[in-house]
Order: C-alpha cells, then sequence, then structure tokens
C-alpha cells in the first residue's frame, strides 16, 4: 500500500457541482420536508439534509455511501 503524504480524506474531495443546489435530494424524491440547512458531499455532489432535519439524509448517505466529506450548502 502506497504511504499517502496528504489527509486520505483529501482523495474523497472532488471538484463536484451541486446537483439539487436548492433542495435535500432525496426528500424532493419522497416528498418529505427539510430545515434551512444543507450539505453538499464533496465526493459526488449530492445535496442532502442535515442533522437538523428530521430524515438527517446527510447522514445516512454517509453511511450509505462511504462518502467522509460533506461541507455547507450555505451562502457564504
Ligand atoms: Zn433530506
Ligand atoms: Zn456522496
Amino acid at each position: 500500500m502506497a504511504v499517502n503524504a496528504y489527509d486520505p480524506h483529501l482523495a474523497w474531495v472532488r471538484p463536484v457541482r451541486p446537483r439539487t443546489p436548492h433542495e435535500c435530494d432525496e426528500c424532493r424524491r419522497i416528498g418529505s420536508s427539510w430545515v434551512v440547512h444543507l450539505r453538499l458531499c464533496l465526493t459526488c455532489g449530492r445535496v442532502a439534509c442535515c442533522d437538523s432535519s428530521q430524515m438527517r439524509h446527510a447522514r445516512g448517505h454517509a453511511q450509505l455511501s462511504g462518502h467522509p466529506i460533506v461541507s455547507s450548502l450555505e451562502p457564504g
């Protein structure tokens, strides 16, 4: 196994674009609702609601997909 001098998490960060910049992808699909705060998966560009939301899709996505890096998708 090669030694990686960088933070291994950086390997997960890709130049993604949010697929659904203003809404939680999962919530939209199932017709649920979310609170204002959204998270963006920096690996695949999935937008998901944060832990403040009922469904916690960002957490679910990280667990299901193994994508560990999410950033906040709030303006500024
Ligand atoms: Zn959601
Ligand atoms: Zn992802």
